[in-house]
């Protein structure tokens, strides 16, 4: 079981192939409710610190690049359980993986180019939150 708070990102695959509404959709019907939410741009900086867990790996520069390359929405969700229940919702990180109806598989096309991304815990899920959103931005 996990905490009540979940980040996710809307990436720039995502926006591009016209999916946002149909997501939020998904969000929603699933139960999260959005309590910010935002469409930005990340900056190559942005970019690099939000996935700097990932620095060494040898796909970080196709990520950055792919992460900045267009808008995205990022948003704070709230539900029971939201960290586990919000990775089900969508799927594993290869689409080809991913379980029929989760998000990835609807609307990701590659593994780097993945549609969503979903908080992998509480702890970086309030600090994914606190990278994208001020205090006075959360309801
Ligand atoms: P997640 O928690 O399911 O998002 O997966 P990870 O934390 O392992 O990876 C973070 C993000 O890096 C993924 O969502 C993908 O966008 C990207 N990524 C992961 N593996 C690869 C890969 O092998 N190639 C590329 N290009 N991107 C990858």
């Amino acid at each position: 079981m996990t905490g009540n708070r979940t980040f996710t990102m809307i990436k720039p695959d995502a926006v591009e192939n016209g999916h946002i509404g149909a997501i939020l959709e998904k969000i929603t019907a699933a139960g999260f409710k959005i309590v910010a939410m935002k469409y930005t741009q990340l900056s190559k900086r942005d970019a690099e610190a939000f996935y700097a867990v990932h620095n060494e790996r040898p796909f970080f520069g196709e990520l950055v690049a792919f992460m900045t390359r267009g808008p995205i929405v990022s948003a704070i969700l709230e539900k029971d359980n939201a960290v586990d229940d919000f990775r089900a919702l969508i799927g594993a990180t290869n689409p080809a993986e991913a379980a029929e109806g989760t998000i990835r598989k609807l609307f990701a096309t590659s593994i780097g180019e993945n549609a969503v991304h979903g908080s992998d815990s509480d702890e970086n899920a309030a600090i994914e939150g606190a990278f994208h959103f001020a205090g006075r931005e959360v309801y």
